[in-house]
């Protein structure tokens, strides 16, 4: 793959710390269809999208795109904004089937926390780049990233020319003591988060794993940490009934109630999961701008339950779609979340209609961007990173179109990731004709392969 990588020039692997510069030319795409991934499914047939200096600044019907100079991309299919990925472990991918039939307590505890407490920081890093690959090709252009070590998974994301928001972990698990206490592990991710803020590709954050599973105080001093530096504040949130009855009992009120009563609550704050959340609890989120990442194929998978998706949006809540770690999913690929949260949204409400095409296309795009509090990726509008992707729509799966809106249909309900052809993040492609142009898949796959063997070694 090397000449691939010289290539495609800009933006290669380097030290944590710098940052990738993007492609400083200007371009215009033309193709058959384009989706913006607004909420109202705006769709646009012989189209153009004009990138310049990695970000969009124009996108329309071809016919009233102004005069342009820049060289020209003829695409034969449909560009659809670069899917964002609401909540992952991606390098969980060292993990990838184990502890296969456990439910969430028993999976976490006996399999993956042991584990986890024998990676080391070049694990992490080969684990991102294997993962990092694997969502590109799927066409996911940011994900959010909760995981120890974090500087390996920003050096990872660097290398791989992707778009993440890394969330530095605080979790104090058997066998973990080696990463500090929880004090110091606020610390130092507060420390990596002053040292990355204005890096383009990766926003840092950080990311309590649970009320359950870090005390109280530590998670009022995330949250004020993250306030002061208008960093999001990532968390668990009611993924398994029962999970935190100890410390609900205690308090006497529900998980999300704590939260508000301690101030927690107020600064940007993402939520994972959220599938045993009583109407209560759904208006407090609402009432404080809690973003939720809906997981539905790790929470039918692990039995957590169903979120009630619906609740959610009729409250407005920001609502994005995560993959979760491909250790509990058990891949990256958010087409098929895309598609799971449609049919259970009709199959909790009995109603065909509850989660339309273009809302759930919406979820993984626009909504995701949302949810996690972005304004500038998710989307394709001027302005916005130059985030996408070119699906093949020569395919069974597109037949037929009889209007804009059969183009949203096909992609929710018999497209998937197998039509992603190519992916830009930041107007430099990574993707060309299925294959991932910045990273070597079979060598990671290799070395994830050597390193997994190795950690399963008690
Ligand atoms: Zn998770």
């Amino acid at each position: 793959m090397a000449p691939q990588n010289a290539q495609i020039g800009a933006g290669g692997g380097h030290a944590a710390g710098k940052v990738s510069t993007t492609i400083a030319t200007s371009r215009r795409y033309r193709a058959g269809a384009v989706v913006l991934g607004d909420r109202a499914g705006t769709v646009h047939r012989d189209a153009a999208l004009d990138v310049d200096d990695g970000r969009i600044t124009w996108v329309g019907p071809a016919a009233d795109a102004p005069p342009s100079d820049a060289p020209e991309t003829r695409l034969p299919g449909l560009i659809s904004p670069g899917l964002v990925n609401a909540h992952c472990h991606s390098p969980m991918t060292l993990f990838r089937g184990i502890g296969e039939g456990l439910p969430l307590n028993r999976w976490l505890s006996e399999v993956m926390w042991p584990r986890e407490g024998r990676l080391a920081a070049d694990d992490v890093r080969a684990a991102m780049r294997l993962a990092s690959a694997e969502m590109l090709r799927h066409g996911i252009t940011t994900s959010v990233e909760m995981y120890i070590y974090a500087p390996a998974v920003v050096d990872a994301v660097h290398e791989t020319g992707a778009r993440a928001m890394v969330m530095a972990p605080l979790l104090a698990a058997p066998g973990w003591e080696h990463l500090g206490t929880l004090d110091e592990q606020l610390e130092r991710a507060t420390r990596h988060a002053e040292r990355v803020l204005d890096d383009p590709y990766v926003e840092v954050g950080i990311g309590p794993h649970a009320a359950y599973t870090v005390p109280l105080d530590i998670l009022v001093k995330a949250a004020e940490a993250t306030r002061e530096h208008g960093m999001l504040l990532h968390i668990h949130v009611a993924e398994t009934q029962g999970e935190a009855a100890e410390l609900e009992r205690e308090h006497g009120a529900s998980v999300p109630r704590i939260m508000a009563d301690h101030g927690i609550l107020g600064g940007r704050m993402l939520a994972a999961h959220c599938v045993w959340m009583s109407d209560a609890d759904l208006d407090l989120w609402a009432e404080y701008g809690v973003g939720v990442a809906h997981c539905p194929q790790s929470n039918a998978k692990l039995a957590a339950g169903i979120a009630p998706l619906v609740g959610m949006l009729e409250r407005g809540i920001q609502v994005g779609l995560g993959t979760d770690g491909p250790a509990s999913n058990n891949n990256l690929d958010l087409w098929e979340e895309i598609r799971l949260a449609a049919q259970l949204a009709r199959l909790l409400s009995s109603d065909a209609g509850a989660l339309s095409a273009t809302d759930a296309f919406w979820l993984a795009t626009g909504g995701s961007a949302a949810a996690v509090g972005r304004d500038d990726i998710g989307l394709l509008e001027p302005g916005r990173w130059a985030d996408f992707c070119h699906i093949d729509t020569d395919d069974v799966a597109f037949i037929p179109v009889e209007s804009d809106a059969d183009l949203l249909t096909h992609l929710v309900w018999s497209a998937g990731s197998q039509h992603v052809r190519d992916t830009w993040v930041a107007g430099r492609q990574v993707v060309a004709d299925g294959v991932c142009l910045t990273v070597d898949e079979p060598a990671a796959r290799a070395e994830v392969r050597e390193r997994a063997a190795r950690l399963a070694q008690a």
